[in-house]
C-alpha cells in the first residue's frame, strides 16, 4: 500500500529505531514523545554481511510505514560491538557478525530513506531509552546494565552518555575483581564470569554436573534447589560490589538492570541489596536499584531517542 501525503489529514511525524542483535532484528516506530506505536521483529542476517542486515532494518521499517501512514523524520540504530557514534559506522563486530565491522550504517540508512540516520552502542542505547521513556526517565545520572549472554554497561552523566576517550566508558562487564574464572574476553576474574546468562548457566554446570540454560536455572533456584540459589547469590553478590565500585568512582547512585537474565530479578534482587546494604557507598547516598522497564523495545527506543535529540539540536543550530 502507498500512501498519499498532503491527502487530507495532517500528517503524523514519527521516529524509527532498531536494535539489531545477534539473532533478532527490532524495529519500532514511535511518536516524538516516544511512545511506541508498532513494532516488528525479523531474524537478523548476520552472516549475510552488512548490507543484508540494513536490508533487514529498512524491510521493517517499510512494513510499519505501510501500516502507520506518517512521514519519517529520522531513524536510530543500536548495535551490539563497538560503534562509532560520530561516524555512524561499526568498528568492531563479534564473530557472528559478518561484514559488519567497518560497515557505513548510517550512510547507507541515509541513502535509502532521504531522512538523518544515528547509530549508538546497543548497551548505550538501553540506558538511553530507560531513561527518556522507561524505570529512571528524567534522571541526570544513571548506571545502566544489561545482563544478558554477557554483561553490558552504560554511564548516562549530566544528562548524556558518557563515551569515554576510547569509547569504553561504562564497560562494567570486564572489569577484574571477581574470582579468577576464565572470561569469553580472554581475561579473568570479570563480572561477566558471575552475572551474565552463560555464566550462570556454567556455575551451576560446575556445582551440579548438570547443564541448562540460566533460565533453567533460574527456575530451579525458584524450586528451592541450593546450588541454583548459590549462583543466583554469587551474581547478586558480584552486581552489587561493580555498582559500589561505580558509585565510588563517579557518586552515581541510581542503577537499572535490563536483560534477559534480569527476568529473575525476584532471585537477584535479594542478594544485590544485602551485599549493598552491607557496605554503603561512602557518600552515604542510599543506592537507588530498579528493574528496566522497556522490556525488548529499550535499545530501539533509546536509538530513536538519540535521534529525536540530534534532530532537535539540529533544529536550534
Ligand atoms: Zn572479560
Amino acid at each position: 500500500m502507498t500512501v498519499s501525503p498532503g491527502a487530507g489529514r495532517p500528517e503524523r511525524v514519527v521516529l524509527a529505531g532498531a536494535d539489531i542483535g545477534g539473532t533478532t532484528t527490532q524495529v519500532v516506530l514511535c511518536t516524538d514523545g516516544l511512545t511506541v506505536l508498532d513494532r516488528v521483529e525479523l531474524p537478523t542476517p548476520a552472516a549475510a554481511g552488512g548490507q543484508a542486515m540494513i536490508g533487514t532494518v529498512l524491510g521493517g521499517l517499510r512494513t510499519l510505514l505501510d501500516r502507520v501512514p506518517s512521514r519519517l523524520a529520522g531513524v536510530g540504530v543500536g548495535a551490539a560491538g563497538v560503534v562509532d557514534a560520530g561516524t555512524g559506522r561499526v568498528l568492531v563486530a563479534s564473530d557472528s557478525f559478518s561484514g559488519w565491522a567497518g560497515f557505513a550504517v548510517t550512510a547507507t540508512i541515509e541513502e535509502a530513506l532521504g531522512v538523518p540516520a544515528f547509530l549508538d552502542n546497543d548497551v548505550n542505547a538501553f540506558l538511553r531509552g530507560e531513561v527518556s521513556k522507561g524505570a529512571v526517565e528524567g534522571e541526570r545520572h544513571a548506571l545502566g546494565m544489561t545482563l544478558g549472554t554477557g554483561v553490558g554497561g552504560a554511564l548516562w552523566m549530566d544528562g548524556a552518555l558518557l563515551d569515554g576517550p576510547h569509547g569504553a566508558a561504562g564497560e562494567i562487564g570486564h572489569i577484574p575483581g571477581f574470582g579468577d574464572i576464565l572470561c569469553t574476553c580472554g581475561g579473568r576474574g570479570h563480572l561477566e564470569t558471575l552475572a551474565s546468562g552463560r555464566s550462570i548457566a556454567a556455575r551451576y554446570a560446575e556445582r551440579t554436573g548438570r547443564h541448562t540454560s540460566a533460565r533453567g536455572v533460574a527456575a530451579a533456584a525458584e524450586g528451592g534447589d541450593p546450588d541454583a540459589v548459590a549462583v543466583f547469590g554469587a551474581a547478586g553478590a558480584a552486581i552489587a560490589r561493580a555498582i559500589l565500585i561505580t558509585a565510588g568512582m563517579v557518586d552515581v547512585t541510581t542503577v537499572v538492570i535490563g536483560g534477559g537474565v534480569s527476568r529473575a530479578w525476584s532471585l537477584l534482587r535479594p542478594p544485590i541489596l544485602g551485599a549493598l546494604a552491607a557496605e554503603p557507598p561512602v557518600s552515604g547516598h542510599p543506592i537507588r536499584l530498579l528493574r528496566a522497564r522497556l522490556g525488548g523495545d529499550a535499545v530501539a527506543v533509546g536509538a530513536a531517542s538519540r535521534a529525536r535529540t540530534e534532530l532537535r539540536a539540529g533544529c536550534r543550530a
